[in-house]
């Protein structure tokens, strides 16, 4: 049989690995330009490949195509495939059936991320043989092709999900869900909200969904459907009888009559939202039966992740965080939510149809003065021009850092929180942070 995969990334040659494995004829087809790195791999592995177009001969032959996530439905080629009623899949669907491991699906708006590192976590100190897959690090396919792990932890982005046919996580998790990538849902927010649930809805009654039930999004969705798996709710607002919640100061966790409890101020990440994070990921230890003091200790040693408030240097008594992930702002909500001393706030970059409206309440509160960093910066301006004293506008990171600092008084945080996509002035979020990151530590 055929195998077409389209697009030469992580993902794509992690499927055409396995598929030769597997005893597929594999052609492997890019529109862009494959990285020199994944070029390699490919002709080690005697793969034939393509890259800077896409020769139709050679692809709608195909009897199943993987499609990178990358890759949007509408492209040409993806409707040329599909009008010919070839299957095109994603890498997750196309590998799970070679691999009898448990797989923890994550999904979600904002915290994927961050839920699926403290997640692995937690089992890898819990003593488990776990991978790490999805949109971090090595592809699954490649790891299912290669390794040999129990269990997957799965970070699974809405593309991932759009292009599942059969697959099931044993376990999943919806962090939350707030407007975002509407370009590739037709501008319709319930097209991106039953995309998030596609993760769902192969489960069965043996199964679990853990879900923020404070989301009205999913709240609202649930309402509405049916689903088959076992539900396990968190909430910061209200007591759960089954689940996860905050109860005063401590997470208190219900799950099947087992009961955990841990004080808040002993877990390593900070904010509320991280809270949220933290109960998801805490459900997953305790449904793969994680002994409790194992959890306690690993949710206290948790380093976080780089670019998602990450603490950087404390300069005469100013903290520097880098939160460069934040592309969005329910993401930059969380991270003024949960400063606690005055803010100078560098935002700005690419605007994503954003709604500056719900932020107005929090920058009153705690933001001191704000740096605009980006090329457009006069919708940021007009939303919170009444609002804070201060207003510079900056066109790169070494002067938004001076400017800050500059600002600044003792006990102040400088926090870099977007809110905004980074391609204006940079490559991409991680580059982001790391010239905040350069520009703070050369203060
Ligand atoms: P993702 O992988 O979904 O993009 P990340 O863990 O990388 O999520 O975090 C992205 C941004 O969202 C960061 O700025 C982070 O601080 C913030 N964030 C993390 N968890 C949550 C959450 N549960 N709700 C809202 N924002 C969050």
């Amino acid at each position: 049989k055929r195998l077409v995969v389209l697009g030469g990334g992580e993902s794509g040659v992690g499927t055409a690995i396995l598929g030769q494995k597997k005893g597929y004829e594999v052609f492997v087809s890019d529109f862009g330009a494959i990285k020199q790195h994944y070029k390699d791999v490919l002709t080690q592995y005697t793969i034939p490949w393509e890259d800077n177009q896409h020769t139709e001969a050679l692809i709608l032959n195909a009897d199943v195509v993987m499609k990178s996530p990358g890759i949007p439905d509408k492209a040409p080629i993806v409707k040329k495939l599909v009008e010919k009623g070839i299957p095109v899949i994603s890498e997750i669907e196309f590998a799970y059936p070679y691999t009898d491991a448990i797989t923890i699906g994550i999904t979600g708006s904002n915290g994927k991320t961050t839920t699926t590192m403290l997640t692995y976590h937690l089992l890898k100190e819990g003593g488990l043989n776990v991978g790490l897959g999805g949109n971090i690090g090595k592809s699954f396919a490649w790891q299912v092709a290669e390794e040999n792990y129990d269990c997957y932890v799965l970070e699974l982005s809405s593309f991932q999900l759009d292009g599942i046919v059969h697959y099931k996580p044993h376990i999943a998790i919806i962090t939350n869900i707030s407007p975002d990538h509407l370009d590739r849902y037709e501008y319709k927010y319930e097209n991106y909200i039953a995309s998030k649930f596609r993760i769902t809805m192969n489960q069965t009654e043996d199964d679990y969904l853990i879900y923020d039930n404070d989301d009205e999004a999913i709240s609202q969705w649930l309402q509405n459907n049916k689903i088959n798996a076992k539900p396990i709710p968190f909430s910061v607002t209200k007591v759960l009888k089954n689940g996860a919640y905050l109860n005063d100061k401590t997470m208190e966790i219900n799950i099947n009559q087992e009961e955990f409890m841990m004080e808040t101020a002993q877990i390593s990440l900070e904010g509320k939202h991280n809270l949220k994070n933290a109960m998801a990921a805490t459900s997953v230890a305790q449904l793969m039966r994680i002994r409790k003091q194992t959890i306690r200790e690993s949710l206290s040693n948790f380093q976080g992740v780089e670019h998602r408030l990450e603490k950087v240097l404390k300069i005469q008594n100013v903290q520097y965080i880098n939160d460069s992930k934040a592309t969005n702002v329910n993401a930059t909500y969380f991270a003024l939510e949960s400063m606690t001393t005055p803010t100078v706030w560098i935002v700005g970059g690419v605007d994503k149809g954003n709604d500056y409206t719900e932020l107005m309440a929090l920058v009153h509160e705690k933001v001191k003065a704000i740096i605009c960093l980006g090329v457009e910066n006069k919708k940021i301006i007009d939303a919170f021009g009444n609002v804070v004293d201060m207003m510079v506008e900056v066109d790169n990171m070494r002067d938004a850092v001076n400017t800050a600092k500059h600002i600044a008084e003792k006990g102040d945080t400088v926090l870099l929180s977007p809110a905004c996509a980074s391609f204006d002035l940079f490559e991409n979020y991680e580059d982001r942070g790391r010239q905040f990151k350069d520009a703070v530590r050369n203060l």
